[in-house]
This record gives C-alpha cells, sequence and structure tokens, in this order.
C-alpha cells in the first residue's frame, strides 16, 4: 500500500462499494476524492462523514475526471461507457476495481487464490470449496462478491493472517476492472445472458469473465456440458496462463481423461489421479450434495476440482459436501401447505437460474418478475412450458414474460398482479394458492432482479416466506 501514499486517486461511486474503498485508500496516505451521480439525501450524509476525514467529494458530476487524478477506483455502479473513463484513458490514468486495488495491496505472504466466477451458481461453489478445504484441515474464507469485502480481507490482520489458501467469489465486473490478478486455480462455472446492460454484449461479458483464467498457475476449471456458442472452454483457450496450468472440464456426464464427472451416481476425477490412463478416483455420493439438483452437482463438481487442483484428498471432497448447507433463498423449502410445497428461489435473479429450477419441480405454480435487466424470457418459457399449472407476474418487467408466455405457452393461465409494490408479494402468493392443486410446488425463481419492488433478493425472499406464513396460519384457523 505504500505506493498510494500521497497520490491522488479518484473513487468513482459512494455506497456500499465505494465508502470503503475511500476508507481504505485515506488510511494508505491517499489523496482521496469521490465523485458520485446522485446529490440525494443519502449520498450528503455519507459525503460529510467522509469530509469530516478530510477527503473530497463531488456531488452530482460523476462524468468529468477531477483535476490531478493519478488513479480511479471505481464501483460497479459505473458501467465501463462512463465518461469518466473516456477522460481516463485520454489522461492516461489506470482504473481498477475492488479486487483490482485487493490484488495490489495483499502482502508478500498472502495465500494463493481459487476463484470462482460464472453467471449462476458462484456463491454455493465458493461455500462448497471453503467447506472441502475446511474438511482437509485447511485454514480458509470465503471471501469477494460472497459480501465479505476483499479489501478488507487483504488489510486487516486477522482474519487473513495465517490462511493458508481464499476461495475467491469474482463477478464479472470485479474481473472488468482486475487486469493484474493471478489466480492459483479458477473456474467459470457457466456463461448465460446475465447484466448485459453493463457489459454492452454476451461477447463483452464472457471476455471479462474469462479474465479470471489470466494467469492461471495450476488449473483452468471449465464446464465441459456447455453448448452454446460463448463457452468457457473457449475462454481457457484464449488465456494466457502460467506454462503446466491444465484446463480441467467438469460434466454430469462420464468424464473424459482431465475431467471431473458422474458415473452412476459418484463422482469422479479423472483429472488429479497419479496416472491420467488410470481408473477415476471416487469422491463422493450424488447423494452427498445438498440439494441434488443437476445445477448443484455440477457447482459441486467444480469446486471439487479447485480442491483437488490444490492438492486435496478425495476424502475431503466428500466430508466437505456433506459438511455443506445451502444459503438461504437458493431453493429452499419454505413450507407445505394444503399439500403444496412452496420454495423460495428468489436469489435466482436471471432466466438461467431460474431455467435451472424450474427444471426441478413439477408442476409448478410459478411466481415471477422484476427487473428484467435487458434480458428476454422466450428460451426459459419455452423450455419450462410443460410443467407450469400457471404463472403469477409483478414486478416492473413483467410484461415481457407475460408475452413469452403468451408466444410459447398460451394454454398456461397468467395472472398478472400489474404491481410494482412491496405489498405484491403477499398478493402473489394468495394467488398462487388458489391456481395450484395438491402436490404442485409454488415456485418463487423470479428469473429478475429485485431492486424495482425490494432492497435486495433476500428482502424478496423473505417477503416471500412471510406471506407463505402468514397462509399456513391462515390454513389451520379455517381447519
Ligand atoms: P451466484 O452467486 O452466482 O448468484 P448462487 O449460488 O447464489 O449463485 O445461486 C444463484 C441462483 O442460481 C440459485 O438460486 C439457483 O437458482 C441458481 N443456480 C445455482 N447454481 C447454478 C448452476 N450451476 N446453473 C444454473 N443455475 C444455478
Amino acid at each position: 500500500g505504500k505506493e498510494l501514499s500521497g497520490r491522488h486517486v479518484t473513487v468513482a461511486g459512494l455506497g456500499v462499494s465505494g465508502l470503503p474503498a475511500a476508507r481504505v485508500l485515506h488510511r494508505l496516505g491517499a489523496r482521496v476524492t469521490v465523485v458520485n451521480g446522485g446529490d440525494g439525501e443519502g449520498p450528503r450524509r455519507q459525503a460529510a462523514e467522509l469530509e469530516q476525514l478530510g477527503m473530497t467529494v463531488r456531488l452530482g458530476d460523476d462524468r468529468t475526471l477531477p483535476e490531478g487524478t493519478e488513479l480511479i477506483v471505481t464501483t460497479p455502479g459505473f458501467k465501463p461507457t462512463s465518461p469518466l473513463f473516456a477522460a481516463a484513458a485520454a489522461a492516461g490514468v489506470p482504473v481498477w476495481g475492488d479486487v483490482e486495488l485487493a490484488w495490489r495491496l495483499r502482502g508478500p505472504d498472502s495465500p494463493p487464490w481459487l476463484a470462482v466466477t460464472g453467471t449462476n451458481g458462484k456463491t454455493t461453489t465458493v461455500r462448497m470449496l471453503a467447506c472441502i478445504l475446511r474438511a482437509a484441515g485447511l485454514r480458509t474464507a470465503a471471501v469477494g462478491n460472497i459480501g465479505v469485502s476483499l479489501i478488507d480481507v487483504v488489510l486487516e490482520q486477522e482474519p487473513y493472517d495465517g490462511l493458508d489458501v481464499l476461495a475467491v467469489e469474482l463477478s464479472s465486473y470485479q474481473l472488468h476492472w482486475a487486469p493484474s490478478l493471478r489466480a492459483h486455480s479458477a473456474a467459470v462455472l457457466n456463461l448465460a445472458p446475465d447484466h448485459l446492460d453493463w457489459h454492452g454484449s454476451m461477447e463483452a461479458y464472457a471476455a471479462d469473465k474469462g479474465r479470471v483464467y489470466e494467469g492461471n498457475q495450476v488449473a483452468c476449471v471449465y464446464n465441459a456440458d456447455e453448448t452454446a456458442e460463448v463457452r468457457s472452454e473457449q475462454l481457457v483457450r484464449e488465456a494466457d496462463v502460467v506454462e503446466g496450468a491444465r484446463a480441467i472440464g467438469f460434466t454430469l456426464g462420464t468424464p473424459a481423461p482431465s475431467q471431473l464427472g458422474v458415473v452412476e451416481g459418484v463422482l469422479v476425477d479423472r483429472a488429479f489421479v497419479p496416472d491420467r490412463q488410470q481408473q477415476a478416483q471416487e469422491l463422493a455420493e450424488v447423494g452427498d450434495v445438498r440439494p441434488a439438483a443437476p445445477h448443484n452437482v455440477a457447482n459441486a463438481l467444480a469446486a471439487a476440482a479447485l480442491a483437488r487442483a490444490y492438492g486435496v484428498p478425495a476424502t475431503a471432497v466428500r466430508d466437505g459436501l456433506r459438511a455443506f448447507s445451502p444459503d438461504a433463498h437458493r431453493i429452499a423449502h419454505v413450507a407445505d401447505v394444503g399439500g403444496v410445497a412452496y420454495v423460495d428461489d428468489s436469489k435466482a435473479t436471471n432466466t438461467h437460474a431460474a431455467e435451472a429450477s424450474l427444471a426441478a419441480y413439477d408442476p409448478i405454480v410459478w411466481i415471477a418478475g422484476g427487473l428484467a435487466k435487458g434480458a428476454t424470457f422466450d428460451e426459459l418459457v419455452r423450455a419450462s412450458a410443460s410443467r407450469l399449472r400457471a404463472a403469477v407476474l409483478m414486478g416492473a418487467d413483467r410484461h415481457l414474460i407475460r408475452e413469452a408466455l403468451a408466444r410459447h405457452a398460451p394454454d398456461v393461465p397468467v395472472a398478472d398482479l400489474e404491481r410494482t409494490d412491496t405489498g405484491a408479494m403477499a398478493e402473489a402468493v394468495r394467488t398462487a394458492h388458489s391456481l395450484a392443486r395438491p402436490g404442485d410446488t409454488v415456485l418463487l425463481a423470479p428469473a429478475c432482479a429485485s431492486m424495482d419492488m425490494f432492497v435486495n433478493y433476500n428482502a424478496r425472499g423473505d417477503a416471500f416466506a412471510e406471506a407463505v406464513g402468514a397462509l399456513a396460519s391462515a390454513q389451520t384457523t379455517h381447519t
């Protein structure tokens, strides 16, 4: 961090990412200016706090480069096309994201990073990976996009000190601005259209994900089951890696050499075995993965691949997977009411995630809608139509889902609540209940972001669970 002392650093954006970055840079002796487009009450309060520490804050203009800026540290709120970056490029000023900052500030004895990115399954996979590493007796922490700021981890003596290895979740935003990151090994779980409004195109989005492979030392883990035009295997081939680093595939089918896969209900490794021609090493049973839905078995294989690349024994994979329990709002069974199961997959914030959970149930009363982020819904609806009993729609972009249903599932009844207020969730659950029959699953898998109606996906899932709770107690009182 010494090289930042006395430097004029501009932080792009306040908020949950900008504030900690500004504080850290200030602590390292940088002359910090924060620019923020919004100038409402929230930003003004945050600005006052930073100004008191001696930083400069400019509200209402996040387009022009402050005089004398030597480095920009940016936050996800800024798109790559922001005029601020054009000005920076013209002035030869580098731009770092929070991961770049953390990578540069890490000490000489810093533990290696096992990195995970992908459209869906990142948090789950990173948590599984941490469990496996712990089962092997290693000291580790699950950090990054998972909600534990890498900057904090790198700068705080604890819990960083004394860790053997980090399990790091990285988003495509973070990778976009992390040019010097070099992971021990990294996995891209899957690639489906998401955040295209930020990246500009699917190609740009995939290229940012692919940066996670750059400079990998041991293993580039890719999804061997992908069939779309943009595939993680392709990204591995295009990456510039350390000599000797290997491409390792994972598949839900029988693995080829240098792959992990599934044979008769057993997760097996044909990559990290003493003799590659030898028989596969058994890692765990499919039943050790919770929930054992196919997409989640793929997550487990990716986590296992990274752990094995780090040298973890096969038994630790099994023990670690058994020790893992899924986070809230990820295909969480909330309750059974009148023979109908209520499942919260509020974390399905894009169509690819929703498709995975819709594939796991039949018949389904589907609660969906929110912010589409530039997505289209035709493929999702086409793939899921045969399992839909009915659909209940709410949120800002619900018309996009309604239109896709009209095109590809014209016989599925649709209840469009025409609401974007928080209270709509209670009505959605009651409506879903009236449409469901015993044996059905009412599935909240919005395929959209939540911010039009809720603070975040957690709040959306909590609202669902609360509404289901109310429904359950109303049922009990009636019977
Ligand atoms: P992320 O951190 O990438 O958002 P999570 O592990 O939080 O991923 O899971 C988000 C949602 O994505 C889950 O609710 C689930 O519906 C779905 N999901 C998880 N893993 C996969 C996968 N491998 N493929 C497709 N969808 C998945």
